[in-house]
């Protein structure tokens, strides 16, 4: 089924596994574990920042999933997790993708994939859905990050690349304006290319309602209230047109739309902008007077500007004042956005969207469908239609998506309205998740496959400037561990389409090429030789001699009439304004030794001693008026739920407005808050602004929540085979459902203050609609010293069950509360430092 490659000891340049920036790194390995060096790569330079140092550790960590998991009791997702075979694993996927698919139609099953993918996981991923499944149902993590600055540049240039120039091109700006963007914590040796300019005397404005890092480091730091970033970039235009600033000769030459965004513009007259935004006016046109004034400038957006109701308006906006100044397709000017995952950019380009077929052709256009269904060798008419967005796919599960495949996705704490997601998934009737290591999303699932990670396969990805750069295996996985191209050849050789899939991805790879060949973001000309030789190429590169385009839009731009589409954009209303309930304004977002949904970073030793907790941040006037002092534990309430964080109080944030990092799951999920309200367009949910309450809960505490490590998996010989039918379903006939925690887990002391959780099968969400209620906890323990075990609620402990050495406990539980639809109940254990042995638990619940 797979093949195994060979050891080998060597030292191999390829890129650190985290985000867009894609660092150069030299890999040596071979006995484990495998050290790394920064690499003098164009991007980084030598430099690295603590998540690339770091990225050796996890490739030997304890907890990486080494074979495939399956539940013990098949179709009941309460049961323990066991070990399996890939064969018993991937059969029993493919009989349950063929029977959810009989019963409920193609559609029911979806796909679900991430912008850490390779190019070639990601466009394989997108042909496995349609040609293998043949479902409509798949959209990546991607939409939660890119879509609205890609939704707005498509709209106005014809063409999605983050960056349209090389980030040398950063370092030589004389003005830059960053927007919603802090690279000095999420992509540190990108300051590189900051501090260059700054040191010719280039000139740096941030726009972002934190002082962060890089806010810090500004000539002028702009901190508008979130959600008016649209209204500011109309401002900042009204003072351009008003001062006469407006590139008139440009904006005739390249660009159609002007009149009408200029007339709309009238209406932000500045005193109003800073009436909405909180922003000066004296602020607002220094901005405006030195980008104008410049001979090179750029504006580079993040998500600050873009994950909003209005996203790609908000983008439109900003590039609408580029577009006047006459910057895009200049040379050394321009706008651009700052990519965040690692593959975010070659994730969104190669049919891992729910609208797009590869190389950014529109799975609606007869034309497209044409050519990429030639190259698989497919009837056009047998593709799909567009399906789901991710949020839109994630909500409709258990609904019309019966079963899931995810790869690469943490969507229990990524998504928005994550409890709400959670309980979806639990609606499924069946879930499969590859990842490497048990993330919140597999803890939920039927089977787990364990996957390779970065320094253990062979592809490529595309940075943040558009740059087609290889990733090299250097190592073996460990145990069964495979890469993600081999599951899906495999998976759809099962389904009977393995005629058409590959597990090689050099071969994956000029297949993509050819489907991408003459769409917008065409790799035909490029092959892993010439990434190899030229340190990465730039799309699009249409032929072999082609030298690659690092910069696009210097002649025309790629919409009908070679012209940028100016877009009248209006600024709107909060879709959740603060109230009397929820006084103050929520945003989201990273923390610099933290990664996305912190699957990998929550397990790093190293990062963790630099971000062990999440911390919220409030300004000191707002924490005084709630009594939170630095360090209290804080509870933060939107209508969608509660999450609790320790309290960094700090006036680098607004009086109006609360952070919360957005990198941990459970009780500390700052997406447990966010709202699920979608961009129009891109249908990009709003994680950076919604309305939140705020209340002390009490003083500092060690650990808040409890630790995020999660023993291996219980071990069990794997149970026979039997029938493939959901269990414990609820009906109407059925008026009560029992649940139950229990079984037999190892357990290491960590100290009887310490208490972490026991095993991840300990856990279990209240379905939507439902109500449960915990009756009865026994338990035993095998070592010489009184332990206890605790029962979380919602990361919150609500009681404590001490059991002697060698003792054991039956609590019937007389005092019981009800426990609502998304409540997450999970047992925890502490023991004297030092202490090994085995606890035995049972909790009894009914779920009504
Ligand atoms: S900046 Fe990004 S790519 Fe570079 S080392 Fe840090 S996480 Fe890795």
């Amino acid at each position: 089924m797979f093949t195994a490659v060979p050891a080998r000891t060597r030292t191999t340049q390829t890129h650190c596994p985290y985000c867009a920036l894609q660092c150069g790194i030299a890999l040596t390995a071979g006995d484990r574990p495998a050290t790394l060096v920064p690499a003098d790569f164009p991007t980084n330079r030598g430099g690295l920042c603590s998540k690339g140092w770091s990225a050796t550790e996890l490739l030997d960590h304890p907890e990486r999933l080494t074979r495939p998991l399956v539940r013990a009791v098949p179709g009941d997702r309460s049961s323990a997790f066991v070990e399996t075979t890939w064969d018993a694993a991937l059969d029993l996927v493919v009989a349950r993708v063929r029977a959810v698919q009989e019963a409920h139609g193609l559609d029911a099953v979806g796909c679900f994939g991430g912008g850490g993918l390779t190019n070639e996981q990601a466009y394989q991923f997108g042909k496995f859905a349609r040609v293998a499944l043949r479902t409509s149902q798949i959209d990546y993590n991607g939409r939660f990050c890119m879509s609205s600055a890609a939704g707005a540049a498509n709209r106005a240039f014809g063409l999605d690349r983050g960056l349209p120039f090389p980030l040398a091109d950063v370092g030589e700006a004389d003005v830059l304006l960053l927007v919603g963007s802090n690279p000095a914590d999420t992509m540190p040796p990108a300051m590189q290319y900051l501090d260059a300019s700054r040191e010719k005397g280039g000139r740096l404005f941030v726009v972002d309602p934190r002082r962060t890092a890089t806010a810090r480091a500004a000539e002028l730091h702009l901190a508008p209230l979130p959600g008016t970033d649209l209204a500011l970039a109309n401002g900042l235009l009204h003072i351009a047109v008003a001062e006469g600033l407006v590139d008139e000769h440009y904006v005739a030459a390249r660009t159609t739309g002007w009149d009408a965004v200029r007339a709309s513009v009238q209406a932000s007259w500045p005193d109003r902008v800073e009436r909405l935004t909180g922003v000066p006016v004296a602020a607002m046109r220094r901005v405006v007077l030195a980008l104008a004034g410049a001979q090179n400038a750029i504006v580079l957006t993040a998500r600050g500007a873009e994950q909003h109701r209005h996203g790609t308006d908000t983008a439109q906006a900003w590039i609408n004042l580029a577009l006047a100044l006459g910057l895009v397709g200049r040379p050394g000017s321009g706008w651009g956005t700052v990519t965040g995952q690692g593959n975010g950019q070659g994730g969104r380009e190669h049919g891992q969207k729910a609208d797009q077929l590869p190389g950014y052709r529109m799975l609606a256009d007869p034309a497209a469908r044409a050519h990429v269904a030639a190259v698989w060798g497919v009837d056009p008419d047998s593709l799909p239609q567009p399906g789901r967005s991710a949020f839109e796919l994630l909500d409709a599960l258990g609904r019309d998506v019966h079963a899931l495949l995810v790869l690469a996705s943490n969507v229990a704490v990524s998504a928005p309205d994550a409890r709400r997601v959670m309980s979806r998934l639990r609606d499924l009737e069946f879930l499969v998740v590859s990842d490497f290591f048990l993330s919140e999303t597999a803890e939920l699932a039927d089977v787990v496959l364990p996957s390779a990670m970065w320094a253990e396969e062979d592809g490529t990805m595309t940075n943040l400037e558009g740059r087609v750069i290889r990733r090299r295996r250097t190592l073996d996985p460990p145990g069964e561990a495979h890469d993600d191209l081999a599951l899906l050849a495999d998976l759809a050789d099962r389904l009977g389409a393995g005629a058409h899939f590959s597990a090689d991805p050099e071969t994956v790879f000029a297949e993509l090429g050819r489907a991408s060949a003459g769409g917008r973001a065409d790799y035909a000309g490029i092959t892993w030789a010439r990434v190899d030789d030229e340190q990465g190429v730039f799309w699009p590169c249409p032929t072999p001699d082609h030298p690659g385009t690092p910069r696009l839009f210097l002649d025309r731009f790629p919409t009908p009439d070679g012209r940028a589409r100016f877009v009248a954009v209006e600024h709107v209303g909060a879709h959740e304004p603060p109230d009397a309930e929820h006084p103050y304004v929520l945003t989201t977002g990273r923390v610099m030794a933290q990664y996305q949904s912190g699957t990998q970073s929550r397990r790093s030793r190293s990062l963790q001693l630099v971000a062990p907790a999440p911390r919220c941040e409030l300004h000191p006037d707002l924490a005084a008026r709630h009594g939170i002092a630095h360090d209290d534990v804080v509870e933060l309430t939107t209508r969608r739920g509660k999450a609790r964080f320790t309290a960094t109080v700090t006036d680098a944030v607004r009086p109006d407005v609360v952070f919360a990092p957005f990198h941990w799951g459970g009780g500390s999920s700052a997406n447990a808050l966010t709202d699920a309200a979608l961009d129009p367009i891109s249908r990009m949910p709003a994680f950076k602004t919604c309305a939140v309450a705020v209340a002390r809960v009490g003083g500092p505490v060690e650990r808040v929540p409890a630790p995020t490590s999660q023993p291996v998996p219980v071990v069990l010989e794997p149970a026979p085979r039997t029938p493939l039918t959901p269990t414990r379903r609820r009906t109407a006939a059925v008026k009560s459902t029992p649940r139950f925690l229990q079984g037999v887990f190892p357990l290491t002391g960590e100290g009887l203050t310490k208490p972490g959780p026991v095993d991840p099968a300990l856990t279990y969400t209240v379905p939507s609609g439902a109500s449960a209620q915990a009756l009865y906890f026994r338990g035993g323990n095998s070592t010489d010293e009184l332990v206890y075990v605790l029962l979380v609620r919602d990361g919150e402990p609500v009681r404590w069950f001490p059991i002697g050495a060698k003792g054991d406990v039956h609590v019937p539980l007389r005092v019981v509360e009800d426990l609502p639809g998304g409540t997450v109940v999970s047992l925890h254990a502490a023991a004297p430092a030092g202490t090994t042995g085995e606890l035995v638990v049972d909790l009894g619940l009914v779920e009504v």
